[in-house]
């Protein structure tokens, strides 16, 4: 039987990834040798065996007719582009862009059911924004041939952004997407439009990308050992070059954290070896070209969405390239800020594929869900105490609130103090703002004002107080910060509300004990006059001993919360008596009103 996962899939140029939601969690899921990221290589055997991944690359080096790589690029190319001349001869292996492209998503079907130890039938798969829809349509029908059913086609820079968070982006904000992967660059502007992001526009280059860098670092390590000064790169055999440029790829990388390297390959020429050291500035200047390129189609996929750069709200990078610092500079350069690289850029566009299988799945409701309150959210009480209304790790959006009254006669406002924190004291707690509600005044506790917290998906908080009596709202909004503060803040808040908790709760229940204490000693006095002579002797003076007694409590240093908690409960078993009694007078009285004696 097939599970319910629906499989997110990056079918890339060079590497693709599938992943899948599992327990709520995108996730990309690792091959057998560890790995998440497989060579999208396909290696057609003599007896009709098909390898991918990695074990296609290692084949490449020995067969390279018979290993399908950049099928991608076979797949579909921009308007107006020259096609691209692969290694090998399609046609002569008796195959079509398709079906490649089928044996890369059922290898990595295969890796998913492996993990997932479960048939999976269902997946979306990314696309580049460029195709067309006879190209969607292809990669469609790879999918299907490599038995899986098609959810959905997403373009890429989408999914990347997906991956970068910004689903969660207001209305008609826009950003930009720079993806420089291993053979490809692709730059697009989206903007956000009731809820999902519309591609406005794109550009790039289906034969730019660091396999280019690759190349020109080989030739340049060649030039530069002096092994052969006779022999041009172009003419030494192409086992040797590629040997040459798989070093080069390796140095590039390095290069992305350390400023120099050396390239060694022993026994390059018989008994001679490659030997030569290469300077990030060395690398640089051979990138800086392309960089020049990628500008240009920056400018033009800017230019096309009528955008200027200081509308963009974001530019996310993506592609393993983008690693390079050369890259980062120049795309700072261009876009005039800081790129947002808190994504892994390799696997962006894999893991925003996940997250929009699981949306499709219902395993992510929304993905928004994943964000939670880091801190309670609550207001201040009546005595400085601490009421929670959203507590802590509460998923958003959320929406709570209770109802208050005036703890005093004839108070006509109401201030409401917006709190977060874990302490039981308001004090304890940080304030995010206040508002003061106005409502007519009466008796004690005749107000009614409802207090309703509300965080929307983006973490803002709106404080809605309403006076059921004259139906009027007070709002308050607070930006950001329910789900802005920053984590050591809210680790040290946790760690003093466990510190404290002995303490606190201490007060806590003094100050509950307190207010109890106040309120019946006054309406204690002013029972014992209403009903002068009514009752025992004896019993009065037992009152009045009980409620000294709480007196002198309230007065002790220091509080001692449990003995003021006894005090009040003997001072309210001594008054029973006396409570009948009142209720007794009031019936009267309002049996008196009644019949209009
Ligand atoms: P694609 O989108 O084409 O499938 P990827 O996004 O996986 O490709 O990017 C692959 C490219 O990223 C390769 O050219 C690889 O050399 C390059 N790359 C990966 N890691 C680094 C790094 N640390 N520094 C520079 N380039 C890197
Ligand atoms: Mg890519």
């Amino acid at each position: 039987m097939a599970s319910d996962y629906i499989l997110g899939i990056d079918l890339g140029t060079t590497n693709s990834l599938v992943g899948v939601v599992d327990s709520g969690f995108p996730i990309l899921l690792a091959d057998g040798e560890g790995s998440r990221m497989t060579p999208s290589a396909v290696h057609y055997g003599p007896d009709g065996e098909v390898v991918v991944g990695s074990a296609a690359v290692r084949q490449r080096a020995v067969d390279v007719q018979h290993t399908v790589t950049s099928v991608k690029r076979l797949m579909g190319r921009r308007a107006g582009e020259s096609a691209w001349q692969p290694p090998y001869d399609l046609a002569g292996l008796g195959k079509t862009a398709v079906q490649v492209s089928a044996d890369i998503l059922k290898h990595l079907k295969a890796v998913a059911e492996r993990a997932l130890e479960a048939p999976v039938t269902r997946a979306v798969i990314t696309v580049p924004a460029f195709f067309n829809d006879a190209q969607r349509n292809a990669t469609k029908l790879a999918g299907e041939q490599a038995g899986l059913t098609v959810e959905r086609i997403l373009a890429e820079p989408t999914a990347a952004a997906l991956a970068y968070g910004l689903d969660k982006l207001e209305e008609h904000r826009r950003i930009a997407v720079y993806d420089l992967g291993g053979g490809t660059f692709d730059v697009s502007v989206l903007e956000m439009r009731d809820g999902v992001f519309q591609v406005l526009s794109t550009a790039g280059d289906t034969q730019l990308g660091g396999d280019d860098i690759d190349r020109t670092l080989a030739a340049w390590i060649w030039d530069n050992c002096g092994l052969d000064p006779a022999r041009a790169y172009d003419d030494l055999q192409s086992l040797q070059r590629m040997r040459l440029i798989a070093a080069a790829e390796e140095a590039k990388k390095h290069l992305s954290s350390v400023s120099s390297t050396e390239v060694l390959l022993p026994f390059f020429l018989e008994q001679q070896s490659v030997q030569v050291t290469v300077t990030r500035s060395d690398l640089e200047g051979l990138t800086q070209p392309l960089m020049e390129r990628t500008r240009k189609h920056c400018l033009r996929a800017l230019a096309d969405a009528r955008c200027e750069v200081s509308d963009l709200h974001d530019v996310i990078l993506v592609g393993g390239s983008t690693r390079m610092p050369l890259v980062r500079a120049t795309v700072r350069a261009i876009f005039q800020r800081e790129p947002d690289v808190s994504q892994n850029p390799d696997e962006a566009i894999g893991m925003g594929a996940v997250i929009q299988a699981g949306i499709l799945a219902g395993s992510l409701r929304q993905v928004v869900l994943l964000d939670v309150t880091p801190l309670s959210l609550g207001i201040e009480t009546f005595g400085g105490l601490m009421n929670v209304i959203i507590p802590r790790n509460s998923t958003i959006p959320c929406k709570a609130g209770e109802m208050f009254t005036n703890a005093v006669a004839n108070q006509s406002e109401m201030l409401i103090r917006v709190l977060q924190g874990e302490r039981e004291l308001a004090k304890d707690n940080w304030e995010l703002g206040r508002v003061a509600v106005p409502f007519p005044a009466g008796p004690k506790g005749s107000a009614r004002v409802g207090v309703q917290f509300a965080i929307d998906a983006n973490g803002i908080l709106q404080v809605l107080a309403r006076d059921t009596a004259t139906q009027a709202d007070t709002v308050l909004e607070i930006q950001n910060s329910a789900v802005d503060v920053d984590d050591s803040r809210v680790e040290q808040m946790i760690a003093e509300s466990v510190d404290f908790a002995f303490e606190d709760m201490n007060e806590r229940i003094w100050t509950e004990a307190r207010l109890k204490s106040e309120e019946l000693t006054t309406a204690v006095d002013e029972a014992l006059i209403q009903c002068e002579g009514l009752l025992e002797p004896a019993e009065t003076v037992k009152i009045r001993e009980c409620n000294a007694e709480v007196r002198r409590l309230l007065g002790v240093e220091p509080h001692d919360a449990r003995a003021l908690k006894a005090a009040n409960q003997a001072l309210d078993e001594a008054t029973q008596t006396l409570a009948v009694l009142l209720v007794e007078r009031a019936m009267e009285a309002a049996l008196e009103r009644k019949l209009g004696l």
